[in-house]
């Protein structure tokens, strides 16, 4: 009795969860010809987004918005219902699809590519700068039915008259939130005015944010909306930790979990251009196979990094939000945050680039004590928690790299070839007991790291001087520091420096006046041994920044400029310096140009 039961449990099981296991791209209503396409590529089953997309896609003439987080098959779920319905006994240009970024037009066009490679006579062409136009323009004029387009280089094209989307019958928004954050919106606007009024659009978005309801209201009929998983969240894949350290030790908390993940494949996001650059060129001093991506690089160079990137020739890509959006690299270990993004959704994007397919990723993010309070509104946007973790100390590291370095040596294929060789080795090497010589092999690779570590303190600095916030009655002390509007500084630029840099709260800096060559603050004086010692040897391209405390507030207008004269004996004028020195200024809120 009880066994029957059991089987009719069973059956019932089976007979509810059957029609979900055997969703396949071909019961989406997707040709033939597609399908063989999708079968080579290996994708076994369609994604969440493809399968609410396209069916609806090509059953219904209909514009629609849809949003899914990054790494879920958007564009499959556009570019299959998209390359069915191209007419290719027509070579005028059918559909125009719409991207931030050149490497994402280059990504899109190859991934679409690749899904029409059994369609005769489908051409699919990407249109992006830094590119010769006039090939662009050749290659339009053979006849692309579809074409993949940045929106600056889309324009150029428009104005010489090389391309014509005056018929088009689709137009497509990739990652439309970013376009807008990039400030594209006037770019679409007047792209969208040459295409005919009759035409589906369909938009596809990470995110939601209201500029992009703006546009769907704007340029869209009567969308219809897909939502995969709740708006905006991450991937259940990625395991989010934070590692709490003082402002300045940002980059060797960087050098430490990269070097407790000997194996680490990873991308290191920055807020600025500026900081990306540094950061990578530092890493790449140290020893590390590091490499920077950013909008003022050239596209070469861009080209450059990216591929060795995906080769693993680099291991990590040091990156501001703009350059890496979107970009679809598989396997990426670890999403670092070096800096949090101003905005918290940026967040999700940067740590979708890990934890991809169904593999498991871990998102890390360096935090001064002054942004704790985003953790629990970045873990109420992910719904997922983050949990702090300890700064790694020196021992956890020697003791990853020297387990990596010994599986290295297990696992090393060993040829005959190496036999021939070996006599000479053995006369140098044959003494030694066994004991002795695992204890030479591994101090290869332990002298290195360990005189390194030694150099350092085990514990990296989170040190915040006792007692949080401004006491009201303790007395003031006022500092004076080199640092000015000559470095693109104003007082709120500097005050968020300083409370990054010394883990403080925004109370806790005050009085902030900024002269042309230096600047004056306040903090209580309680914290005045802390703010010393923290400015001690530090140094910013090079050059030191000095601190010293002064009168109180209002004595330094007539002071300033001491400096200059100082560093002159020494050959190394404040004003000489060079221009890679020009610092801190793009800590500034609000500079979305150098965030490109
Ligand atoms: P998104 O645009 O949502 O960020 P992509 O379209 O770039 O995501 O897809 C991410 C990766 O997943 C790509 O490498 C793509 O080839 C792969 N992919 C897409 N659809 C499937 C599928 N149904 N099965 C397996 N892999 C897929
Ligand atoms: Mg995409």
């Amino acid at each position: 009795m009880a066994l029957f039961f059991l089987r009719v449990a069973l059956f019932e099981l089976f007979r509810l969860h059957l029609p979900l296991l055997m969703t396949d791209f071909s019961s989406l209503g997707i040709d033939p010809k597609l399908l063989e396409a999708i079968d080579a590529l290996g994708f076994q089953s369609p994604t969440d987004v493809q399968q609410k997309a396209i069916p609806v896609l090509l059953e219904k003439e209909t514009d629609i918005v849809a949003l899914a987080q990054t790494g879920t098959g958007k564009t499959a779920a556009f570019g299959l219902p998209m390359l069915q319905k191209i007419d290719t006994s027509s070579r005028t240009t059918q559909a125009l699809v719409i991207a931030p970024t050149r490497e994402l037009c280059i990504q899109i066009s190859k991934e679409l590519i690749k899904y029409a490679s059994a369609i005769k006579g489908l051409n699919i062409v990407p249109i992006y700068g830094g590119a010769s136009i006039n090939d662009q323009a050749k290659a339009v004029k053979k006849g692309a039915q579809v074409l993949v387009a940045t929106p600056g280089r889309m324009q150029d094209m428009m104005r010489r008259k090389y391309i014509n989307i005056s018929s088009i019958a689709l137009c497509i928004l990739d990652e439309a939130d970013e376009m807008l954050n990039m400030g594209f919106k006037e770019d679409i606007t007047n792209i969208l005015s040459h295409t005919p009024n009759d035409k589906q659009t369909w938009l596809f978005s990470a995110t939601m944010p209201k500029e992009v309801a703006r546009i769907a209201k704007e340029f869209m009929y009567n969308p219809i909306e897909i939502t995969v998983g709740t708006k905006n969240a991450a991937s259940t894949n990625i395991n989010h930790e934070y590692y709490l350290v003082s402002g300045r030790e940002r980059y060797n908390l960087l050098k430490r979990l990269s070097d407790t993940q000997p194996d680490i494949y990873s991308i290191v996001f920055c807020r600025t251009k500026r900081d990306t650059q540094r950061v990578a060129e530092k890493l790449i001093e140290d020893g590390y196979s590091a490499g920077a991506l950013h909008g003022d690089l050239s596209q070469n160079q861009r080209d450059m990094v990216m591929k060795a990137f995906r080769a693993k020739q680099i291991k990590t890509l040091v990156a501001t939000d703009v350059a890496a959006r979107g970009l679809d690299v598989d396997n990426i270990s670890h999403v670092i945050h070096y800096q949090l993004p101003d905005e918290i959704e940026t967040y999700t994007h940067r740590s979708g680039r890990t934890g991809r397919a169904s593999s498991l990723g871990t998102s890390m993010i360096i935090l001064t004590r002054g942004e704790l309070g985003k953790i629990k509104k970045l873990e109420r946007i992910i719904n997922a928690k983050i949990t702090a973790q300890e700064v790694p100390d020196v021992n956890a590291i020697l003791t990853r790299q020297l387990q990596y370095f010994a599986k290295k040596i297990k696992t090393t294929d060993v040829s005959d070839e190496i036999d021939g060789y070996l006599a000479e080795v053995n006369t140098i090497l044959g003494d030694f007991s066994k004991e002795d010589l695992i204890k030479k092999l591994m101090s290869v690779e332990f002298n290195r790291l360990h005189s390194y570590y030694q150099k350092q303190s085990n514990a990296l600095s989170k040190a915040t001087p006792e007692g949080q916030g401004r006491s009201k009655k303790a007395a003031d002390a006022r500092y004076n520091i080199n640092i000015g509007s000559r470095d693109d500084y104003d007082w709120k630029a500097l005050k968020s420096f300083l409370v990054d840099f010394l883990s403080f709260q925004k109370d806790d800096i005050y009085h902030v006046d900024v002269m042309d060559n230096n600047a004056y603050f306040n903090t209580s004086m309680d914290k005045k041994d802390h703010v010393l010692a923290a400015f001690e040897g530090f140094k910013l391209d090079g050059r030191v920044i000095q601190i010293r405390t002064t009168e109180k507030r209002g004595q330094h207008l007539q002071g300033g400029g001491g400096y200059a004269k100082k560093r002159n004996k020494k050959g190394n004028r404040f004003s000489n310096r060079k221009k890679g020195g020009r610092s801190f200024g793009d800590f500034k809120k609000g500079k979305r140009k150098n965030r490109r």
